[in-house]
């Protein structure tokens, strides 16, 4: 198991500050922006106003029958050779924005809308070592913790019930 950001609705103000921190993180050009557009992490509600969902990767140990036990659908949908790759040592699914060439494919294959379209890349939590966005929730809703498999179950039927 690695090391996620875990997120619990119940705490959730839907206050947005985890987004606005995380876009600190990746301002780019020495100018330091609240850019939501560029976070991590986004928040949703349902259509009732009676649930939250911050979505942010939670690295995929959620496996599809029949698929390596590395593979996440970002992974495998990716049509560049080695643009998505899981870590061996921490776990962590990580995009390369070097050879990213903004096609989509991955956003499209998360059904837990956990990766976003940026400036013309693909971008997803790829946990800080001191991530903003855990600092930044007051109720303390995100913390960085080890994934566990009742955990990983409750957020993937989450995020498929709240969508962004
Ligand atoms: S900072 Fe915390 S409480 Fe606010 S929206 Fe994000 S997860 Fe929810
Ligand atoms: S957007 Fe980038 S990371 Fe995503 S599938 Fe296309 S090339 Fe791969």
């Amino acid at each position: 198991m690695s090391r996620i950001i875990v997120f619990e609705q119940e705490r959730c103000t839907f206050c947005h500050l985890c987004t606005l921190y995380c876009s600190l993180t990746f301002s780019k050009g020495g100018v330091v922006e609240a850019r939501p557009s560029i976070a991590r992490i986004r928040v949703a509600q349902n259509e009732d106003d009676t649930l939250y969902a911050a979505h942010v990767c939670f690295q995929c140990p959620v496996q599809e029958p029949g698929l390596p036990r590395d593979a996440a659908a970002c992974i495998t949908a990716c049509p560049v050779e080695g643009c998505i790759t899981r870590n061996p040592q921490t776990n962590i699914v990580e995009i390369n924005e070097e050879t990213c060439t903004g096609c989509g494919k991955c956003v499209r294959a998360c059904e837990y809308q956990a990766v976003f379209l940026t400036d013309g890349k693909a971008v997803k939590c790829e946990v800080c070592e001191d991530p903003l966005c855990v600092k930044a929730c007051a109720p303390q809703a995100l913390t960085l913790a080890e994934a566990d498999e009742e955990y990983l179950e409750k957020i993937a039927q989450l995020y498929k019930e709240v969508r962004l």
